[in-house]
């Protein structure tokens, strides 16, 4: 198991915060353009980014997705999925307790503050997941690939998989706790798994959204 101390908070501007809110582009009113600057300051600065991940073999087998050791990853839609993968990498990363002590301070003080500093915080733990996903990646062998990240509630995976997570996981070690209904707090950190194998098949097999029927959804990824 690796953990990852003192990663920097991801660089995020304020722009792209205010368009994942809705905003076009220079739309956004003068005093929400100030809450977002103001909100990515307060969160930069309390951020203490912190990560544990580890590498696992995984098999589907039977028509499960079984993790060594760990018992089973239960979505239909994932077995597709990892069908060709040897491993899985599997993450916690947070952004640690004083980002929640800010937000529920704004919350006793003042509430549209605090809806933007918690949409700004949800944003920096999406981001720091992604940069722990290209640093994963990016470590790979010749020759292999990885699958899109999966987080315990996606799609068809219940979110209480992420019993899964904390079982092949120390959260412990960056801080990190599972909640009785398999949440976790601190509450801006983000759990995730890749499937690894051969890169040529990997590619085709990736991404879960490929295979499904559903054209309504909102999640769909490309
Ligand atoms: S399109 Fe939606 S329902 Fe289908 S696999 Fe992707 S996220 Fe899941």
């Amino acid at each position: 198991m690796k953990v990852i101390e003192n990663i920097a908070p991801p660089d995020m501007s304020a722009e792209f915060v205010l368009e994942t809110m809705g905003y076009a582009a220079g739309r956004a009113p003068d005093r929400v353009q100030s809450l977002v600057r103001t909100g990515l300051e307060g969160v930069r600065s309390h951020a203490l980014v912190k990560a544990v991940c580890r590498r696992i073999p995984v098999e589907v087998s039977g028509g499960r997705i079984l993790v060594e050791g760990h018992g089973s990853l239960d979505s239909r839609m994932l077995k597709k999925v990892f069908s060709p993968c040897t491993h899985v990498l599997v993450f916690v990363v947070t952004l640690g307790p004083e980002v929640d002590r800010l937000v529920a301070e704004a919350e006793n003080d003042n509430m549209s503050f605090a809806f933007v500093l918690d949409a700004v915080a949800s944003r920096m733990a999406e981001a720091a997941a992604d940069s722990m996903e290209r640093e994963l990646t990016g470590a790979l062998a010749p020759g292999e690939g990885a699958t899109l990240r999966y987080s315990p509630g996606y799609c068809d995976w219940p979110v209480e998989g992420q019993r899964l997570v904390f079982s092949i996981l120390d959260g412990d070690r960056i801080g990190v706790s599972m909640t009785g209904h398999c949440l976790m707090q601190p509450r801006k950190s983000l759990s995730g798994v890749i499937g690894v194998g051969p890169r040529h098949m990997v590619a085709e097999a990736g991404n879960a959204c490929k295979f499904c029927k559903r054209e309504d959804c909102d999640h769909r990824r490309d």
